[in-house]
């Protein structure tokens, strides 16, 4: 076993990761990463359409109302302290990248070109913006590339392909984390002040899903299985349109740059669910749309998909209809949505420029996860106590900003935002604490866990255990939820947990990158969220953004304007079976917002 000593370990290199990383260092402090796969390898860089602000450059915007699309996208229970940090600084941040040298699009004039998205408009509703920021559509490849180079130029020590499997605790704070080199299958432990975890989603939990085969919630896990609470994880979003059979993510920028959802009849059919905002509804209600299309038998051929229809002569028609001036080519699509139409040629053998594209709503962004304040520290209760040494920023973290269901764009800024917040509180930090000791035999029960598994001798392989949990949570925590589906997917999970223990087997008992391993024990990491996820959702009695239920259709804003924190109850941490939790609804909503303009206050969606 090795030991290496920072100021600040940040586990994860996507964009909050690097971020925070960026910023630590710039603040003073010795800072390494430690990340499962090389930096720009993280799921950060698939992020295709754009990173949201309200820059105005090419109409009229202000963070006011780019704050208030948030907090109606959320279904009013993001926390509005935190969204509007949110979308003030969502600014700065973006001229920041853009000085780091970061390659964006551009207007006539030389400024940052803007595209619109779904949800975001301006003057509280009124019509849609120009607000997402891209870099054609490979915009978190883009945030990736430049904030690797600023991090390698500020001395960021990097530790890749490094996987931690624990956080550890002393004198009740965190002290630093335990990972195993990939390389060798040796274990190290990082001893730091300060602990950011900024290790991304955990769509691997459903079947059809965006998320890459490394989403799988390692760190919000990890930190679960240490005492830390899992805040909202009810609330899982659904993108409306990933590739079919595959789930693979098609960007909502398509239906910014005009693209129309059609059912089997050629319909519009979000002219329906939305007369106002049609296909750039919020991704709940175009993802529950769909489902209810699919349901009606309109789906294309009777089968579960519909189309998404990106050939100019439909976009162009949809615009002159609507009375607007613009109008697209082949050569603009081809332009501005360049590795979308790689994407769908490749996976799907369909050219969106000639034929349209079969979609189907796909597993995609984690609202729920570690409850953090707006510097990014953990906080383990309603009364917001901090835990000293902790944070965590970006997907595996709910700082809040993003309620009950996120709009698109909105995680970029998250990472940019909550990430260098984090960096700052971190330097910070850093400078006025000292080294709290490591326990003795800080990687003993660990070691004992990860040895549990190399030597296990039942009859089933992790993957096998991972597809049943898959195919469960699709159809019973998916889009549209029921008590008794729920409960019959809190079962299965329980279920699988109990043959995690008790039948698993893995082939390779070697130490040299045992991916087996690996996998296995990321399964226990998916089999604590699934069940987290149910549980939480079971206990939440109305619909509310990404949480629809069939038995309690309303969103019951006397009852519900608060928070699930979901707290680990039991001494064994690891995946067996039954897992007792604590839940409670006591950490109520911030609404700090509304006091400055009762538009904030919870109404209606109407769209
Ligand atoms: C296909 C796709 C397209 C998207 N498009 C957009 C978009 O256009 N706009 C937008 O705002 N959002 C978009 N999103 C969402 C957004 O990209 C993600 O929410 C965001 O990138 C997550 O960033 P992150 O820094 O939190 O984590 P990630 O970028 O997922 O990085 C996680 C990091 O954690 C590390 N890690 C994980 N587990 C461990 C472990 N056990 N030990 C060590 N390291 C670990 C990984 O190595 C990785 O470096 C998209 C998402 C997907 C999947």
């Amino acid at each position: 076993m090795q030991t290496h000593q920072f100021d600040a370990v940040i586990v994860g290199a996507g964009g909050a990761g690097l971020m925070a990383a960026l910023y630590a260092s710039q603040g003073g402090a010795n800072v390494a990463v430690v990340s499962k796969l090389y930096p720009t390898r993280s799921h950060t860089g698939a992020a295709l359409g754009g990173i949201g602000a309200a820059l105005g450059n090419l109409e009229e915007d202000n963070p006011l109302w780019h704050a208030y699309d948030t907090v109606k996208g959320g279904d009013y229970l993001a926390d509005q302290n935190a969204v509007k940090v949110l979308a003030e600084e969502a600014i700065d941040s973006i001229i920041e990248l853009e000085h780091m040298g970061l390659p964006f699009d551009r207007t006539s004039e030389g400024r940052i070109s803007q595209r619109r998205f779904g949800g975001h408009t301006s003057n509280f509703g009124e019509k849609p913006v120009r607000r997402a920021c891209h870099s054609a559509d490979r915009t978190g490849h883009m945030i990736l590339q430049t904030l690797y180079q600023q991090c390698i130029k500020n001395n960021v020590r990097f530790f890749d392909e490094f996987h931690v499997v624990d956080l550890i605790m002393n004198q009740g704070k965190a002290v630093g984390t335990v990972a195993i080199q990939l390389g060798t299958g040796e274990m190290h432990v990082f001893h730091a002040k300060a602990t950011l975890f900024a290790t991304g989603g955990w769509g691997r939990v459903w079947q059809i899903t965006s998320n890459a085969h490394s989403l799988t919630g390692d760190g919000s896990a990890v930190v679960f299985r240490r005492g830390v609470p899992m805040q909202d994880m009810e609330f899982y979003q659904f993108h409306p349109t990933g590739l079919y059979g595959l789930g693979v993510l098609l960007t909502e920028g398509i239906r910014g740059e005009g693209g129309i959802l059609l059912n089997r009849h050629g319909q519009r059919f979000m002219e329906k669910y939305a007369p106002k905002i049609k296909d750039l509804a919020s991704r709940d209600v175009v993802s529950r749309s769909i489902y209810l299309e699919l349901r009606e038998g309109n789906g294309i051929g009777g089968k579960d998909y519909v189309h998404l229809d990106i050939r100019p002569e439909t976009v162009n028609r949809y615009l002159a209809e609507a009375g607007e001036t613009r109008r697209v080519d082949d050569a603009y699509i081809a332009q501005a949505l360049a590795e979308t139409l790689e994407l769908c040629r490749t996976y799907a053998g369909v050219d969106p420029l000639t034929e349209p594209m079969p979609i189907q709503p796909t597993a995609h962004y984690a609202m729920g996860g570690i409850p953090t304040n707006i510097n990014a520290e953990v906080v383990i209760d309603e009364n917001w106590t901090v835990l000293p040494g902790l944070y965590a920023a970006g997907e595996c973290a709910c700082v809040s900003c993003h309620g009950a269901n996120r709009l698109g764009t909105n995680s970029l800024v998250d990472l940019v935002v909550f990430g260098r917040r984090g960096g700052k509180a971190i330097a910070d930090y850093v400078k006025r604490a000292s080294f709290t000791p490591l326990p003795s035999n800080p990687t003993g029960e660990i070691e004992a866990e990860i040895n549990r598994l190399r030597n296990s001798k039942g009859k089933t392989r992790p993957g096998e255990l991972r597809k049943m949990m898959q195919t469960s949570m699709m159809s019973n925590v998916g889009v549209f939820r029921i008590e008794s589906g729920i409960k019959q997917g809190i079962s299965d999970v329980q279920e699988l947990r109990e043959r995690y223990q008790t039948d698993l087997t893995i082939d390779d008992r070697g130490f040299q990158f045992n991916t087996d391993l690996i996998e296995a024990w990321e399964l226990g990491c998916l089999l604590d969220l699934a069940l987290v996820t149910g549980k939480s959702a079971v206990e939440r009695t109305e619909s509310r953004g990404g949480h629809s239920r069939e038995d309690y259709q309303n969103r019951d804003d006397d009852k519900w304007m608060c928070h699930t924190l979901a707290y680990r109850k039991g001494d064994n941490p690891y995946p067996r079976g039954t897992m007792d939790l604590e839940i409670n609804h006591n950490k109520k909503v911030d609404t700090s917002l509304a006091d400055v303009d009762k538009r904030f206050l919870p109404k209606e969606r109407v769209y």
